[in-house]
């Protein structure tokens, strides 16, 4: 920390994201990536022509891509807003909508970013536990008279809530703004994009890092009430207008386009959980009940680290949670099958070592 950095920020701490190691070739099963690359059509349409567009500034109001997200989920242009990456979206909306007075609620465990943002911005955070069995117990939100922001999946749980209780949180809530983080509801949760047309005080945030395997080209999008959108535009316009480059534009407009390619993947990922879920509770793993692209399992034998380190000494990356009610866990993304075999293979010599 150099003497200049403001006092406000001296005592934050940071988000710590999943590590990225260039010393080997690892199986990569620790920051929930998609094993696929982006569809076909989105390596074509971003080809020469676009980069020689590079010299040009991007579409600050990121029409075409919000048209076809409006399309693809029957809402009007108004209801769309895109980012650079949901975190974008996420950092916006505590930015726009929370402050000192005004707080904002979430799980103890959940993603590790809301704190984060709570931190950075001065920002009152209610802090709910899960139950025991690591649910969301939404009857604590219901009438909270705060903001709230749910990620359904949960991460790093996997574990979603339904949506009779979203609804009862937004009504219970009216003045106040309710996110759901849908990151992971691609993979087999029950989105409430819907609910926008009924309620104005919801904010569903999306991403293409995961279910259409575009990570790294940081691309996000919300849908929500015109008025909601016009405000995460005014931090937008405060900030940075030109946040998407041109490549990402068109890079994500293809992968909407491509329906099918999308769904394959995502069934392919749906089935290779079940699949890998099945054969680590056959050596004795305990598994929470997935409905995202990763799965949160412990082993009675050893701790969360103890099998990460195992791991990463045989070339496969997981998480482990240095974290009260965690250290027990690792959680693993999906890969393709034939990268859970290697993991399975490697967890089953790590569980008879114990033996
Ligand atoms: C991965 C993730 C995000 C961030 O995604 P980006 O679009 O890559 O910024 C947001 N929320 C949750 C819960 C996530 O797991």
């Amino acid at each position: 920390m150099s003497r200049f950095l403001s006092k406000r920020y001296k005592s934050l701490e940071v988000y710590v994201p999943g590590e990225q190691p260039r010393d080997r070739q690892y199986i990569k099963l620790n920051t929930n990536e998609s094993p696929y690359p982006p569809s076909p059509l989105v390596i074509e349409r971003v080809n020469s022509a676009e980069v020689s567009d590079l010299r040009l500034y991007s579409d600050p109001e990121c029409t075409s891509l919000r048209q076809r997200l409006a399309e693809f989920y029957g809402f009007s242009i108004s209801n769309i807003f895109v980012s650079n990456g949901s975190d974008e979206i996420l950092s916006f909306a505590f930015m726009a909508f929370c402050d000192g007075n005004k707080g904002i609620a979430f799980p103890d465990i959940t993603y590790g970013f809301y704190p984060v943002y709570g931190d950075l911005y001065g920002i009152k955070c209610d802090i709910i536990p899960l139950n025991d069995d690591y649910n969301i117990d939404c009857s604590e939100y219901y009438g909270i008279g705060k903001n709230i922001v749910i990620a359904n999946p949960n991460a790093p749980t996997g574990i979603s809530i339904g949506q009779d209780e979203i609804e009862k949180m937004l009504e219970t809530n009216p003045e106040n703004i309710v996110i759901i983080d849908e990151a992971y509801v691609d993979f087999g949760g029950r989105s409430c994009v819907d609910m926008v047309k009924k309620y104005d005080n919801l904010l569903v945030v999306r991403t293409f890092s995961k279910s259409r395997s575009l990570a790294g080209a940081r691309l996000g999008y919300a849908i929500a009430n015109e008025e909601i959108i016009k405000d995460l535009n005014k931090i937008k316009y405060s900030t940075n207008p030109y946040n998407i480059n041109r490549l990402s534009l068109v890079a994500g407009e293809a992968a909407v386009e491509d329906e099918q390619y999308f769904e394959d993947c995502c069934k392919k990922i749906i089935k290779t959980r079940g699949y890998t879920t099945e054969k680590l509770r056959e050596i004795g793993f305990e598994v929470l009940p997935s409905d995202a692209n990763f799965i949160f399992a412990r082993h009675p034998l050893f701790s969360g680290e103890y099998f990460y380190k195992k791991l990463k000494e045989a070339g496969i990356l997981v998480r482990y949670f240095n974290k009260e009610r965690l250290y027990g866990f690792v959680r693993i993304s999906i890969g393709t099958p034939a990268q859970m075999d290697a993991l399975i293979s490697e967890a089953s010599k790590i569980v008879s070592e114990q033996k």
